[in-house]
């Protein structure tokens, strides 16, 4: 033992603090006594640079370096010269089984990344440590001391941690995906494959052989797959390529590959990430979807083959629409059917193709359209190129601002309808009012015979027989006045007397009494075309038509105007007959123009009508224009009615031509210059109008014959069959009593075959009389007639002329 204390020279500032301390108050007494092995060891601690600490002495009390200052933090340097235990309470009772490990086995004993919860600032925390305990063991051999050195990592440790933590993420990332991912170094070679890979391919878990690749490519993908990741790993750009990778079931699945490198900061690649996505289905779908859409192609073009044709051969009328009023495509059926070509019918507005009539309810049909409703069965009238009218049905379904449409000719379905719907009102009418017409006649005849035989009565002086007419013709006359009120209609059966007709003269001969219907205000022109045929027409209705057709001109003219009547020549060809429901053939035109109010189409269309009237109550019938139609249709014409609002009218009558050179009108024989009877020739006289009867005895008596009367067939049928000499069956045709006339006629025919025939009839009973064709000694006399035409006829047939 020394009392030198020069082994406690320099050693920095805890070399002075050990100098300083009190140390004979502890149980280690003043450094003079210290052992040589304490000596040595605190003389190695104190020039270390490494942080270095002592425990000596049963109580392992504390001495250190500056190095080792730091690690007991506020501890420092409270620590120096006390026992361990008091030092490091906390983490005592891991560090002191250290401490006794060695100084029981005098080996030393290293601890690496050793946490020790150590209290620092006031808490405990983790931390951790590399340390070394080395025994020193004094002369006698036995341990005295533990050397300490070590030093904190708990910075190392948690980095570690952190990084163990993060791969971890990743790795539970990587496999948490559906897709194999996998990782390379920056030239290429694989270091990490995710579980999805190996599943995949059945390469063992963590094997990264790099060349495995060249057995998993198909074929025929090998060369690209590897072309495309050369040239990635030359270039740097992103990796992207479908190709087939073998599955571990051999067989072979698309996959998608993408690889994109990871760059340092200097922007060097440093690694390649990489997955394949298994798209086989996705394949397969795209495939399925190419194979569809290739026959839903060819089923397209099929059927607009189909529409094509369609569009082209039908004749209904096809194409688009704009609720612009513009048509955007039609179908070859328009310029069949219309004339219009392509481009007229696309270059204006819609509506001009339509009649004005129809403008109105087209307008709201493309309303109806614009909100979207669709319109079926709409009927209008379209101008063809050489101005006729077509009336077609339209379908239309609209389509945004768009409409479709398909439109079908119904021109000949209502002109059929509308001829029809005319003669079946003319039918009713003519049955109404034939009838009518027949017991009218008779009266007439009863009032003019009458009147004609007063007439020769008076002239002859016999003023006896005088009140015997007068009463018959008051009589007849009172009966004809009721008649009349009934008698609202005309008939088309009216007995028409036909007569070759020049009517340019007829037209002149009316010229003065239509100036004086018409009145001054309204001029009247005359345009007879030169070389007229003439017309086979009854001329006093014709004359009578004419007048109405004048009257009806004035009427439209209040505030006057000018009239122009106008003959014609006109040969209908096939079409224009057509036009007007006419034989092909030669017609003479009558026209009426005048310049006033004209007609509205519903006017027009209605014009014809019985009773149908614009005028105030009064002052029209309604019959003129219905009479004209029915007369100018008898005679094997038509009427015509061409006018415009505002424009004027011409009313048109076509009449059939006559070959030959018109009559001239016969002068009115007198009765009084009449043929009279040989003596004994004897008439039979059937008719159930006893006024016509007495008429017709007393002409008879008058010129010598004798006369026998019946009032109807079956009375009639019992005097032919007596054996009364009859030289001339006269007869009504109408009789009551279930015979007709013309039965009666053939029933005598029967008995005598000689037997001579006279029909008066009130009006044309063509069907009972056999359209006209009369056997011999068989003739028509119409009523009203005059007494001196029944007489010379009577003459006529007797005499057999
Ligand atoms: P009414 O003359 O008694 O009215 P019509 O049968 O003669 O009967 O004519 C029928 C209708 O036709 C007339 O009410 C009129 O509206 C129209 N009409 C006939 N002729 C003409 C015309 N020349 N101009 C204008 N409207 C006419
Ligand atoms: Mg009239």
């Amino acid at each position: 033992m020394t009392n030198d204390a020069g082994f406690l020279s320099g050693g920095g500032a805890m070399g002075a603090l050990i100098r300083a301390y009190e140390w004979a108050a502890t149980p280690l007494g003043p450094p003079e006594t210290w052992p040589q092995a304490l000596r040595s060891a605190i003389d190695l601690c104190l020039h270390s640079s490494f942080p270095t600490a002592i425990y000596w002495g049963p109580e392992l009390r504390l001495l250190y370096n500056d190095a080792w200052a730091p690690i007991p933090a506020e501890r420092h340097p409270d620590a120096l010269g006390r026992p361990g235990a008091e030092v490091w309470s906390e983490i005592w009772p891991i560090i002191a089984p250290q401490f006794q490990r060695v100084l029981d086995s005098g080996e030393g004993f290293a601890a690496f990344d050793q946490m020790l919860p150590m209290a620092r600032g006031g808490r405990v925390e983790e931390t951790w440590w590399t340390y070394s305990f080395t025994p020193i063991r004094s002369e006698d051999g036995t341990i005295a001391g533990v050397l300490n050195q070590g030093n904190e990592v708990t910075a190392h440790v948690r980095t570690q941690h952190a990084l163990r933590e993060s791969e971890g993420k990743f790795r539970g990332i990587t496999n948490s995906v559906d897709q194999m991912i996998w990782s390379t170094l920056s030239d290429g070679f694989h270091d990490y494959y995710n579980d999805r890979w190996y599943e995949f391919t059945g390469v063992p878990a963590g094997s990264t052989d790099g060349e495995a690749w060249n057995d998993m490519f198909h074929p025929e993908d090998r060369e690209r797959a590897w072309g495309v990741w050369r040239h990635s790993l030359e270039t740097g750009e992103t990796y992207h390529i479908e190709y087939r990778l073998k599955h571990h079931s051999g067989t072979y699945r698309w996959v998608l590959g993408r690889a994109q490198p990871v760059r340092d900061a200097k922007g060097d690649i440093t690694r390649w990430f990489g997955s394949c996505t298994d798209i086989q289905e996705i394949v397969d779908a795209r495939e399925v979807l190419a194979r569809s859409r290739a026959e839903l192609e060819r089923q397209v073009a099929e059927r607009t083959r189909e529409r094509n044709r369609l569009w082209a051969m039908t004749n209904d009328l096809m194409g688009t629409a704009g609720l612009d009023g513009y048509l955007k495509a039609v179908n070859p059926a328009w310029t069949r059917m219309l004339g219009w070509s392509d481009a007229e019918l696309l270059a204006r507005p819609f509506s001009e193709l339509v009649d004005k009539s129809d403008h109105a309810a087209t307008a709201d049909v493309v309303r109806r359209l614009s909100l979207g409703e669709t319109v079926d069965g709409f009927v209008d009238h379209v101008f063809c190129k050489d101005g006729r009218l077509r009336t077609i049905m339209w379908s239309a379904v609209p389509e945004g601002a768009l409409f479709y449409i398909v439109g079908r000719d119904i021109t000949e379905q209502r002109n059929a309808e509308e001829a029809l719907r005319q003669s079946q009102k003319m039918e009713a009418v003519g049955q109404l009012t034939g009838g009518l017409a027949h017991d009218f006649n008779n009266l007439l005849t009863g009032i003019s015979g009458s009147l004609e035989l007063l007439q020769t009565r008076v002239s002859q002086g016999r003023l006896g027989d005088v009140d015997r007419y007068v009463n018959a013709a008051q009589g007849a006359a009172k009966r004809a006045a009721a008649l009349t009120h009934r008698l609202l209609a005309f008939s088309r059966r009216q007995t028409l007397d036909p007569k070759p007709t020049d009517v340019n003269r007829l037209v002149v001969g009316m010229e003065e009494l239509v100036r004086r219907t018409i009145g001054p205000h309204v001029t009247l022109e005359v345009v007879a075309a030169g070389g007229l045929w003439s017309a086979l027409v009854d001329p006093s209705q014709l004359e009578n038509a004419l007048l109405n057709l004048c009257i009806n001109a004035r009427d439209a003219m209040p505030d006057g105007g000018r009239i122009t009547i106008e003959t014609a020549n006109k040969w209908m060809d096939e079409r224009a007959a057509k036009e007007r429901d006419l034989d092909p053939g030669q017609y003479l035109s009558l026209c009426v123009t005048d310049t006033g109010t004209g007609m509205t189409p519903e006017v027009i269309a209605r014009a014809f009508d019985p009773f149908f009237t614009t005028k105030p109550i009064g002052q029209g019938t309604g019959l003129g224009l219905s009479m004209i139609y029915g007369f100018v249709r008898q005679s094997g014409g038509q009427v015509r009615i061409y006018s415009e609002i505002g424009a004027g009218t011409t009313m048109c009558l076509y009449l059939p031509r006559h070959y030959g050179a018109a009559e001239d009108v016969e002068a009115v024989p007198d009765l009084s210059g009449a043929p009279r009877a040989d003596a004994g020739e004897t008439v039979l006289i059937v008719d159930d109008e006893p006024t016509v009867r007495m008429l017709v005895i007393e002409v008879l008596e008058d010129l010598g014959y004798t006369a026998i009367e019946a009032a109807d067939g079956a009375g009639g049928l019992k005097v032919l069959q007596s054996d009364v000499r009859i030289d001339l069956l006269v007869t009504d045709v109408g009789l009551p009593g279930g015979m007709n006339g013309r039965q009666l006629a053939d029933a005598g025919r029967v008995l005598r075959p000689t037997l001579k025939v006279l029909f008066i009839t009130g009006y044309a009973e063509n069907a009972v009389l056999g359209h006209g064709y009369l056997d011999r000694d068989m003739q028509v006399l119409t009523k009203p007639f005059v007494m001196e035409a029944l007489a010379s006829r009577i003459r006529d047939l007797i005499a057999g002329s």
